[in-house]
């Protein structure tokens, strides 16, 4: 007897891995260093009672659709929600995807961009972003000219770097691609703008805004992502994913947390300022800082090779991400911005090490 093999497009595949090192501050991931508001949890729990666990979960999201549309004014055709935003990029992939279209991503950028595109037997164009990480309204018509991929995926605020696009580089993309223009806005609420403005604009029918409730909301456990679109995406996201693909404690999770948000718009500014104290210290130090729109930092230490580095704050009990095996990012460390308390431990280790 013997197992067949796997599809052949996917042996070469690396699956995706952030290490898993016991350290008791964890600043890798990019989660909020916020447990989500007890208030909400009371919430959560008593909710659950009332829930009809026997009966299958509402297949369209409808009431969690309404409260995500009434929270980002938009309306509640134009969103979808899947488990994670990761589930809505394979949403995506699946619909305006697949076999003989392409998708076209600007390196460094997330990883599962790409990574799942292939998984969706997508095929994947990869541009270098500028040296200094950013993309031009001109380079990005440029590369969408040459390749006239399917779909063109954008962060912003870009991960692993820490920037936004700026909104002439999406313009720029919606101007001159005929295919969807993604934007990634994982880390939305810790920037300054947003893609949704474009909404109105030139190719607005052609963008898809992606957001999650894993960052800014701390519901990374739970699985809730969801895309602004235009309807007809919106139903084609429908067509793809798998029936009751969002089960109703995920759907009543996220409706809940949402009447938290000016809670979540302070850890939001907690997090902001401890960006700016962690940049301004990093400064000080024998490392190259990328200035951050985001809740995570990256840098390159200057005389010490970053694996060093890295196990150094492991020593200290302090784990950050290695970046320095990925492509263009070679030295490279980012590290996520906790609690004041996390950010000290990390940068008394970072010193200690350097
Ligand atoms: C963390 C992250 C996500 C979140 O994925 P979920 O599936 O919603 O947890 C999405 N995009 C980017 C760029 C991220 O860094």
């Amino acid at each position: 007897m013997s197992i067949p093999p796997i599809r052949s497009d996917l042996s070469a595949l690396v699956g995706y891995h952030s290490a898993q090192v016991d350290a008791k501050v964890r600043l890798n991931t990019n989660e909020s260093p916020f447990a989500p508001p007890q208030e909400f949890v009371d919430d959560f729990v008593a909710g659950l009672k009332d829930e009809h666990l026997n009966r299958y979960p509402d297949r369209r999201a409808s009431a969690l659709r309404a409260a995500i549309a009434h929270a980002d004014e938009v309306h509640p055709d134009r969103v979808f929600c899947a488990n994670g935003s990761n589930e809505v990029l394979q949403s995506l992939l699946l619909a305006y995807g697949g076999a003989g279209r392409q998708a076209l991503v600007f390196e460094p950028t997330y990883a599962l961009h790409s990574h799942i595109a292939r998984v969706t037997g997508t095929s994947v164009v990869a541009v270098n972003r500028l040296p200094d990480f950013t993309l031009s309204p001109d380079y990005v018509r440029g590369a969408i000219e040459k390749e006239d991929p399917s779909l063109v995926f954008l962060c912003s605020p870009n991960n692993p770097t820490g920037l936004s696009e700026s909104l002439d580089v999406m313009k720029a993309a919606l101007n001159t691609t005929s295919g969807l223009v993604i934007v990634d806005e994982a880390y939305g609420q810790f920037a300054l703008d947003s893609a949704t403005q474009l909404f109105k604009g030139v190719g607005g029918e052609r963008l898809v805004v992606v957001r999650t409730f894993s960052k800014t909301w701390g519901l990374a456990g739970v699985r809730l992502g969801y895309c602004l679109a235009d309807p007809a995406i919106v139903e084609a996201c429908f067509s793809v994913c798998l029936p009751y693909h969002l089960s109703s404690l995920t759907q009543s999770a996220g409706m809940r947390v949402l009447k938290y948000g000016s809670l979540m718009d302070d850890h939001v500014e907690a997090i902001v300022a401890e960006r700016t104290r962690v940049l301004n210290e990093l400064n000080k130090l024998d490392v190259e800082v990328w200035p951050s729109e985001s809740n995570f930092i990256l840098f390159r230490p200057l005389s010490q090779g970053a694996e060093m580095v890295w196990q150094g704050l492991v020593d200290r009990s302090v784990l950050i991400r290695d970046c320095s095996s990925w492509k263009s990012l070679e030295g490279c460390l980012r590290v996520t911005i906790g609690t004041r308390e996390e950010n000290t431990a990390f940068l008394n280790a970072l010193k200690e090490t350097l």
